[in-house]
């Protein structure tokens, strides 16, 4: 079976979400079963859904209304382009969307009631936009005689109760997709649901994180041993950088998952890091592909081991990303000098508050190293203040160039930092992976590093 996620802007309009059934279609009549379809929120929605709760916690609960009646309105626009041959089907979809809505006006009055927005409370309202988009979606494809399902993925999607990130339940998750997903893409059904959410044991609404659809379909697609994940997106796979800051990025054919994975946690948003992690696991190839150029090849992620042997030394660059918005810390301590049990100490620190750390470097009396989620980093810094001064520099950006095998080649981190022109570079951590060459600097010399590696390893020559 084919899973097949579509990303915000694939689902954007009825234009697209024509294409989406259309790109569907040709896959169905191209095999036994029918695939699965996990779906995004319309592009905008998450957005303007979190942007609703914020401000009905923030008393402004006229601005959070509003939001909901621009929502309203954008899905009955979809609904109208999409469905209003159907006059019935149009409203039989539309009174289907309506008690989300209500709900939606209802928590959202209880928040501002409470001046609380709990976790718990944002994933009740984040995760209202995949319904939405899959309730259109599946009525374009009733109105046009493709036999299909909606799922309710909250009926399969287990997971902890970790709200703003929550686990999926692997074992569990594979057991309830035997009923509500194999047998029906067995029987011809095209399966319809949603990524990103899911639910707790008792019911309660969870979502994995933000971008977190492409790691709903690679849990699905690990639970029903998915043939391939395909990831439907609006670029043409996964690119040598991000296109909208380094336009002439090329598309790259094959990546090994450990070089997906990199890039994908490093930056590279077109891909959500935990994507991979089920794939690998099982074996099962990703792909990524254009929704709107459904013909172009896109990028393969597959084993390491076939890649390298494949295209061999070729390819020492593979790509570059940047991570921003990261917090780095400066431990040092005199104690540190020819003891042991210092870095221990620390690790224990980040153990306890579960914040994992990205990148570290050491010398021997300091440690640097940088932190993503910010949440516990008060407490942190308490207790990292028994060991030691602490400096702390927030809003900086780890850049990552990828590729392989960097320890076997001599000059590759030479040839990185002789390529930087006027960037300070505040951290260097290199060595640690065979792949992934990492360093901090600002914000602000984010991009302009990133568009200087590119345009060293990725010259542009002209066509003839
Ligand atoms: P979707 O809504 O389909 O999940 P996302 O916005 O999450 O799409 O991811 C696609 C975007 O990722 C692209 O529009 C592109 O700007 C960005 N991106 C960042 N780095 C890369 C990269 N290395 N290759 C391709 N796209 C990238
Ligand atoms: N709609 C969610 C988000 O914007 C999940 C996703 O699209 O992957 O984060
Ligand atoms: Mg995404």
């Amino acid at each position: 079976m084919l899973v097949m996620k579509f990303g915000g802007t694939s689902v954007g309009s009825a234009e697209r979400m024509q294409d989406v059934l259309s790109i569907v279609n040709n896959a169905k009549s191209q095999s036994k079963s029918a695939p699965l379809v996990v779906l995004s929120a319309m592009s905008g929605v998450t957005n303007a859904l979190i942007r609703a709760g914020e401000k009905a916690v923030s008393k402004d609960l006229k601005g959070a209304l509003n939001e909901v009646v621009d929502l309203r309105k954008k899905h009955a626009d979809a609904i109208e382009a999409g469905l209003g041959k159907d006059l019935t089907k149009a409203k039989q979809i539309a009174d289907s969307l309506e008690p989300h809505f209500e709900e939606l006006e209802i928590i959202l009055k209880g928040v501002s009631y409470l001046g609380e927005l709990s976790k718990r409370s944002v994933d009740a309202v984040s995760g209202m936009g995949e319904l939405l988009s899959s309730k259109i979606v599946a009525g374009i494809f009733d109105v046009q005689g493709i036999p299909s399902v909606w799922l309710d993925a909250r009926e399969v999607m287990l997971t902890d109760s970790t709200f703003g990130r929550a686990n999926p339940i692997s074992e569990e998750i594979k057991k309830r997709a035997k009923t509500k997903i194999t047998k029906p893409s067995k029987e011809g059904k095209v399966v319809i649901t949603q990524g990103f959410i899911g639910s707790n044991s008792d019911g309660v609404t969870t979502t994995l994180g933000r971008g977190g659809s492409d790691y709903s379909a690679a849990i699905f697609g690990a639970a029903v041993d998915a043939d391939e994940i395909q990831i439907w997106t609006d670029v043409d796979g996964m690119m040598t950088s991000d296109p909208r800051l380094v336009p002439e990025a090329e598309v790259i054919a094959e990546v090994g998952f450990q070089e997906a994975a990199e890039l994908a946690y490093f930056g590279a948003k077109v891909l959500h890091p935990l994507t991979i992690k089920p794939a690998i696991e099982q074996g099962i190839a990703v792909r990524i592909l254009n929704t709107m150029r459904p013909n172009n090849p896109g990028t393969i992620i597959k084993a390491d081991r076939e890649v390298q042997s494949s295209d061999g030394d070729k390819r020492p660059i593979c790509a570059i990303a940047a991570k921003k918005g990261i917090t780095a810390l400066f431990i040092s301590s005199f104690k540190m000098l020819m003891a042991h049990g210092f870095l221990l100490k620390v690790f224990e620190i980040f153990d306890r508050y579960s914040t994992s750390i990205d990148l570290i470097a050491t010398s021997e009396v300091s440690v640097s190293l940088t932190v993503d989620r910010t949440e516990e980093l008060d407490s942190i810094i308490r207790d990292l203040k028994d060991l030691g001064e602490v400096k702390i520099l927030t809003d900086v950006s780890i850049v990552s160039v990828v590729g392989r095998q960097f320890r076997d080649k001599s000059g590759i981190a030479g040839e990185v930092f002789s390529a930087l022109n006027n960037v300070n570079i505040i951290m260097i951590s290199g060595g640690a992976s065979d792949i992934n060459l990492s360093f901090v600097v600002s914000n602000e010399d984010a991009d302009k590093s990133i568009k200087q590696l590119h345009k060293h390893f990725f010259p542009v020559t002209a066509k003839v």
